[in-house]
């Protein structure tokens, strides 16, 4: 744009038009008209040579579960299908900040509940290389967009591979930074303690300038900390990680497809080849991690959920008297997927289950990061699959929930972890994963440069 090759306001009007044009299920709702007023406010201080920053006037796109102040933000659910913030996320005031251009609240499974961005009341959204299958989820209209160079970027939530998984099926970048090193404000929220924030873009270098500008301490989120920025010579270089490490039972499980195996063991072979040394890890089965998991996040999600009664916030429907009106709203607002997790959190958190379940899933969330804790005093990453099989057809997981919440088996652990993880569109068919230590959100994508480089 400063080469005056593209205007801003052209690049917008180019992006918002695909927006509209696209035919898979992308968009809840467009920005068009604050779009094009920040674009040629752009295009004026490009006029007056004044200097711009980095992301100034770069487009993107913002999952429906982010507060951006007078715009829907229906998390694709009927509930709020009217509901308007009152308010900007933290992570998405940066961004505009910074100058970049919000253009589209983008479609995803309702509250974040999802695998596969079937569960919305905007239609499916389809897969970016494959229209028949599911653009994956919960943020597959996020993943898509990017694919689909409907948006420059995208900012996803991911809770249990929300971010990864769609980026994976879609073949881009996806980051879940370290929990807490992006604000939650403004998200809103379905399982709190796994919560995050993160970029899907269609370059490493393109992840690290929004996590940059996106990270930071924030008094309105007090799990937030401050971080420093990640410069580009510090992740150019991987002569600092000596060991990978890649959990066996991930790869001997039944369930991973055998082109996923093979591609990812071909990819292990690579690394050892460049003389980093590699450590089979033994780790928790991986059903029990989609337990532990999914007992949580039923749990965190029953509880925030329950502000949405009609009363404050939501379409209320008017029954005989208040209980029935809280009913029957809450009965016909919300998605049968979301309503099976209303009610095995709520089964979960009361009394006489509460001891035998939830309380028995935290403690082995405790045993889980110390594993954790253990694997990364032994190896500097660990790489995995980012899913067991490649994406499913449009439809097929509706029909079978379970086997929905299995497909997350390999990126909820590293959730329950806090842990920073990225996937590239590269190594397997549907990506790879690759996470570090707490707080190490630099070394992630130092190697996922170094992978670049291999694979
Ligand atoms: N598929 C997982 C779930 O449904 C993860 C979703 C997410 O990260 N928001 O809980």
């Amino acid at each position: 744009m400063v080469s005056k090759e593209i205007s801003c306001t052209a690049l917008v009007q180019e992006k918002l038009d695909l927006l509209k044009q696209n035919k898979y299920h992308t968009v809840n709702s467009l920005l068009e008209e604050t779009a094009l007023e920040l674009a040629s406010k752009v295009d004026s201080k490009i006029a007056n040579g004044e200097k711009i920053g980095l992301l100034e006037g770069i487009p993107f796109g913002i999952k429906d579960v982010y507060m951006v102040q007078g715009t829907y933000t229906t998390a694709s659910s009927n509930l709020l299908k009217k509901y308007k913030s009152p308010y900007t996320a933290t992570a998405i005031q940066k961004l505009v900040d910074a100058g970049s251009i919000p253009l589209v609240k983008e479609n995803c499974d309702s509250f974040g509940h999802g695998s596969s961005s079937e569960n919305t009341i905007f239609g499916a959204v389809k897969n970016a290389i494959n229209p028949a299958l599911v653009g994956g989820g919960s943020s597959g209209g996020s993943a898509v967009n990017v694919a689909k160079d409907f948006t420059t970027f995208s900012i996803g939530g991911d809770t249990g591979g929300s971010i990864r998984q769609p980026a994976g099926y879609n073949k881009v970048y996806g980051f879940k930074p370290t929990y807490g090193r992006v604000s939650r404000f403004g998200l809103m929220a379905y399982a709190s303690s796994t919560d995050c924030v993160g970029p899907i873009a269609k370059s490493i270098e393109d992840i690290r300038i929004v996590l940059n500008i996106m990270s930071g301490k924030d008094v309105k989120d007090q799990t937030s900390y401050a971080s420093e920025e990640i410069l580009e010579e510090e992740i150019s270089n991987a002569s600092a990680i000596k060991t990978v490490g890649y959990f066996k039972n991930f790869i001997e499980s039944k369930a991973i497809s055998s082109t996923i195996k093979e591609d990812f063991l071909a990819t292990i072979k690579k690394i050892k080849a460049k003389g980093i040394k590699v450590k089979e890890l033994d780790f928790f089965d991986a059903d029990m991690l989609v337990s532990t998991y999914y007992t949580l996040a039923m749990a965190e999600t029953a509880s925030n959920l329950s502000r949405l009664d009609g009363t404050n916030y939501g379409a209320r429907i008017e029954g005989e008297n208040l209980k029935d009106t809280y009913s029957i709203t809450r009965s016909e607002n919300f998605s049968e997927e979301s309503k099976r997790r209303i009610v095995g959190g709520n089964q979960v958190l009361s009394q006489g289950f509460s001891d035998e379940i939830y309380l028995k899933a935290q403690n082995l969330r405790d045993q889980i990061s110390a594993r954790f804790t253990e694997d990364f005093h032994q190896v500097d990453i660990i790489l995995s699959p980012v899913t067991p099989a490649n994406p499913p057809k449009i439809g097929e997981s509706l029909q079978d929930p379970l086997a929905m919440y299995l497909s997350d088996a390999y990126t909820v652990g590293f959730s329950l972890g806090g842990l920073p993880t990225l996937t590239i569109p590269k190594g397997t068919s549907t990506g790879l994963q690759i996470t570090a230590d707490q707080k190490k959100d630099a070394q992630v994508l130092q190697f996922a440069n170094f992978l670049n480089d291999i694979l």
